[in-house]
């Protein structure tokens, strides 16, 4: 995906701690015509998979998340950090550690959105540690349905969540691949680097 390299390469900023912070495009201001090619991207990577809905995790998931299932003609969920205050039997329940907030959150969906036997595309704007991926797909088992892949927009191959999912015997596809942060620039996994500009 040029045009999401692109973006990442011109308006990423690096943090410390192996933070890439992209709220220009993705995680503040969100850019409608590069979510829809996420979208897009996603679906033809995922054709074939029978996906019924797809899952991901609030807030920023939600954008590239909607636009997947607005192509795939399915559902979008979004798992929510907060306990909702009603019936706490109708919900299922997994505990997530944040990298970036350095704190464990529960995460919670509804019952009465993922039936047994459901085919489920998990989404999410980055992967890291794997532990939103992980915490999604546990709620998808919990339902009986079966995670049909899972789609990020943004991995840090350099951190472990793209081993262990693919250990775990998912299916992962990422738009784009980062090798390092290091020195404040970003590196991609691939050879065709993006030039700035
Ligand atoms: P993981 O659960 O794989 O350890 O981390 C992924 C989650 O943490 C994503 O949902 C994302 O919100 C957040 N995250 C992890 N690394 C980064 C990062 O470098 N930049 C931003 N903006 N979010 C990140």
């Amino acid at each position: 995906m040029k045009l999401l390299k692109q973006k990442v390469m011109n308006e990423g900023i690096v943090l410390g701690s192996g933070v890439l912070k992209v709220d220009s495009f993705l995680n503040h201001q969100m850019d409608p015509v590069l979510m829809r090619e996420v979208g897009r991207e996603f679906t033809r990577r995922f054709a074939g998979e029978e996906i019924t809905k797809v899952l991901t995790i609030e807030s920023s998931g939600i954008a590239p998340g909607i636009m997947t299932a607005l192509e795939l003609g399915v559902p979008l969920i979004f798992a929510r950090k907060q306990k909702s205050l009603t019936l706490t039997e109708d919900i299922f329940v997994e505990k997530v550690y944040s990298f970036t907030k350095k704190e464990s959150n529960e995460i919670t969906v509804s019952k009465k959105f993922i039936a047994a036997g459901e085919r489920v595309l998990i989404v999410d704007d980055f992967l890291a540690n794997g532990e939103a991926a992980f915490g999604l797909a546990r709620i998808v088992e919990q339902a009986g349905g079966s995670v049909a892949g899972i789609g990020i927009v943004i991995e840090k191959s350099f951190q472990p969540g793209n081993r262990l999912l693919q250990e775990a015997g998912y299916r992962l596809e990422s738009l784009v691949r980062i090798a390092s942060l290091e020195d404040g620039r970003v590196t991609f996994m691939e050879e065709d680097e993006v030039l700035p500009g």
